[in-house]
This record gives C-alpha cells, structure tokens and sequence, in this order.
C-alpha cells in the first residue's frame, strides 16, 4: 500500500495524549455516581439479547516492564485457586442479580496471563462460568496467551472446552528489544507454540506487536514484522507502546533514553502498515491486520466493524459482563468497573458485594458522540448527520482538519484521506465533548495518538 509522506510539522501537531477510545466517554471521563445497587438494578434489567462475559485473569509469572496491564506476579499455585473461588462467588452474584442463567454468546479471558492457570485450574474455572450460565450453541470463546508458559497440553485443554480463538503477545523478537522490555521469548519458541495451537485446532490465531518500544530500529522492527508475517496469523495487532509511568510506575524501569523519539515511532508505525498490507492483510480501523477471508475484515468491508472494551468486534448490539479484578462491563445503560486493586476486589467479594468501584450511566448525548466517534475509528468515515447537534464548532475543527489534509468533507459525509488514517485518534477527539477543543491542552492521562 503507497503511503502518505507525513510532513514532521504536521506529526509535531498531532502529537498529543489522547484516548484510545474503546469506550466513550473514556473510563477516566467516567462521572461516577454508579454503585453496586445501580449495578444489581442494571443487572436485574438485562434483556434477552447478545451477551458476552469478559474473565479477568490478573497473574503473571514475572512483569513485563512495558506493561499496561492490571497483573500480578506470583509463583504460588494457591493464589490463582482462591482467585477462582472468589470468582465463583462474583459469577453467583451476577446471576443472582440478573435471576437467571443467562445466555453467553461470546466469552474472553484476559489478563494478566490466562494461561498462568494449570489445566487443572483451567478446567475449573470454565467449569464456574458454565455453571453460572448458560453456553450458547454456538459461543464463541477466546483466550489470551503468554508464549512462554503455553504448553500443549494446556492447550488441548483450552480446545476441549470449546475455545477456538488464541492471541499471543508477542511484541517484539528482537534479543536486544526483549532484553530491554523484560520479556524474552526466542523466535523460535513463539514458532513452536504457534504450530501447536494450529496442530491442537484453533480456528483464528491473532499475534499482538507492539511498536515504539525501547531499541527498537527500523531494521530491527522489520525483521520482527517478516517474522510475524511468516506466522501467518489470522490477526495481527499492531499497537503503539503507551508509555504512561505516571500510571505504570514500572515502565520506569526501561531505558527510557533508548525509547524511538517521534520521527522513528512514527517510521515504526507506517512500516508495519506497509508491510502488512503488502502481504496481503487489510488494515482494520486504528492498528488491526486481518486476512481477507477473516471475519474482521469482512465485517469492515461490511462497514459491520464495532468497537468496544475488547476492541474491535463484530458483533454490534450486545451486553458485556467483566467480573474479576479491573474487568470493565457495559450493562444497559451503564459501564462499570470492579476494583483494580486485588485486595479491595477481595474484600469487596468476600463481603457479599459486587466488586464495583466506579462506572457512568451512559446520557443520549454519550450515545451519540459514541456513535459518531465509533463511525470514524470502524470506517474512516462519518456521515454529517451523525456530527454533534452543537454550535458548528465540530464541523470547524474538522474544517481544520480538511486544511492540513486529513479528511475531505462532502455534502453528506466526512471521509478520512490515506494521511489523516494516521490520526484517528486525533479527529475522534473533535467528536468528544469531555476533551479541550485546544490539541496540546489535555492533561497527561492518556497515552500519545501518534
Ligand atoms: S504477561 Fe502481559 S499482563 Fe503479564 S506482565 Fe507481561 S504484559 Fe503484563
């Protein structure tokens, strides 16, 4: 694919925290004012449609310092096995709530690393989840996994249960990147378990890589793509590294001299998208590759993309349970999260609470801006009657944006050209009412859109 030559002015413009936007408004937007009663009385409503149930699983067998994660590193065994009674009794309360065993369509374990978990442990906590409700026929369940720690039998375990998608982390396969980021994992070990899950039958395979890490070059970066590539995943995802301290105090660990300045990210960025697309997989939205015949991709085509706290999905209209530490749900009206520290998540379960400690109820001003900003991320693209009912000062700042050659706007629909692609994040920003319209004013909670 022929890319765009971004001049730096415009890059050095652009260059500003912003959200990622998998939610809106963004959990740190969020006004509070939800608790666990507003969240049993959410539960209680929850209709008869799509419903999918996040599973977080926080541990870790060591920290990655590049981590965004919500993890905890442990080796005791033990720990994971009163996790899962606690879950247990989260998932009972759950359903308590809801009055019944409801029906799963779609089921995601993240973490932290889902795959710390023996198959014994595996087993039993599939076993809770199926318990508590009931498994659709044709669910559709997936698993995040550490390389390092995927074993094959671990993953016949995962397939008998009816998992049928897999994403490895895979990030970088340079030594000299590993070294750096505290995450060694050979080539050839990520080849290995690569060819175990496709032999054990998973039908999609996804591969994260992440870009803009420490040591990372253009030479070295290829080499990790070419690699990739030659995995020949189903997926991939090409995230930019989110370096945020203030948040992730360990990512100062890393050498942060050695992080690739603006210009090189940049490079890192583009190169993946060139590469990918060459090998023949379509870019989806803001930083996914998927294979043509990949449901991904056809749902894009489709302009049936959506995007939600698990990213980019296919399926559009549907309620999302999290249970476990930090899980993030959307029920109804409201999005919620539990505790994102381990021992309040514990003390809230073991008093008979739902671990919930904040959420906002979505206002039909959300929904809207949402929508719109959801259009621009899935499609690159923006019918006008979706643009905010405001002063026309959104259509002004996309104005702008026309003026330095990232949109053209038509009578009816705004369309985002090859160069403004590069910054979704950026125009979704013109749709959101909670940032400062000024590019450069918000405060450092999020990570760079560039
Ligand atoms: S394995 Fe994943 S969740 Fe765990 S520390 Fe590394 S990046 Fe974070």
């Amino acid at each position: 694919m022929p890319l765009p030559v971004i001049p730096p002015e415009l890059l050095a413009k652009y260059d500003a925290p912003g959200p990622r936007y998998t939610s809106y408004p963004p959990v740190p937007d969020w006004t509070g004012g939800v608790d666990e009663t507003v969240y049993r009385t959410a539960l209680a409503s929850l209709g008869n449609g799509d419903l999918a149930l996040y599973v977080h699983l926080p541990f870790c067998a060591s920290r990655c310092l590049y981590c965004g994660c919500t993890a905890t590193v442990t080796t005791r065994a033990q720990v994971v096995d009163q996790y899962l009674a606690r879950l247990e009794r989260e998932l009972r309360m759950v359903t308590d709530a809801v009055g019944r065993a409801p029906v799963l369509r779609e089921l995601h374990w993240g973490g932290g690393t889902p795959n710390f978990l023996d198959d014994a442990q595996i087993r039993r906590a599939f076993g809770l989840i199926a318990q508590a409700f009931t498994l659709a026929d044709d669910i559709e369940c997936s698993v995040e996994a550490d390389p390092r720690l995927v074993t094959p039998s671990q993953l016949a375990t995962l397939r008998a249960l009816g998992f049928d998608r897999i994403s490895f982390g895979v990030q970088d396969l340079d030594p000299i990147v590993q070294e750096g980021i505290g995450r060694v994992q050979p080539v050839g070990m990520v080849r290995t378990v690569v060819d175990q899950a496709r032999a054990a039958g998973f039908r999609s395979l996804n591969v994260d890589v992440i870009y803009g890490l420490p040591h990372q070059s253009v030479t070295s970066f290829r080499d990790t793509i070419d690699e990739v590539i030659a995995l020949n995943p189903d997926r991939i995802a090409c995230f930019g590294y989110a370096h945020v301290p203030w948040i992730r105090p360990h990512q100062r660990r890393m050498d942060e001299q050695a992080l690739p300045d603006r210009a090189l990210r940049f490079e890192l960025y583009q190169l993946a998208v060139e590469r990918f697309t060459d090998a023949g997989y379509v870019w989806i939205g803001l930083d996914h590759f998927a294979r043509p015949d990949d449901e991904l991709a056809r749902a894009a085509d489709e302009g049936r993309l959506h995007r939600d706290f698990m990213g980019y999905t296919t399926r559009q209209s549907r309620n999302l349970i999290g249970v476990g530490v930090s899980a993030i749900g959307e029920v109804g009206d409201y999005f919620i999260q539990n505790f994102a520290h381990l021992g309040e998540w514990q003390r809230a379960v073991d008093a008979g609470l739902l671990p919930v400690t904040r959420g906002h109820k979505l206002t039909a001003e959300d929904r809207a801006r949402g929508r719109a900003i959801r259009e621009l991320l899935c499609n690159s693209h923006l019918d006008r009657a979706l643009l905010p009912d405001d002063d026309g000062s959104t259509l002004d700042a996309f104005r702008a944006f026309e003026a330095d050659g990232l949109v053209l706007i038509g009578e009816r629909a705004i369309t985002v050209t090859p160069t403004g692609r590069f910054f979704l994040r950026n125009l979704a920003m013109a749709l959101d009412a909670y940032r400062k319209p000024q590019l450069g004013t918000e405060a450092p909670r999020f990570s760079r859109t560039v």
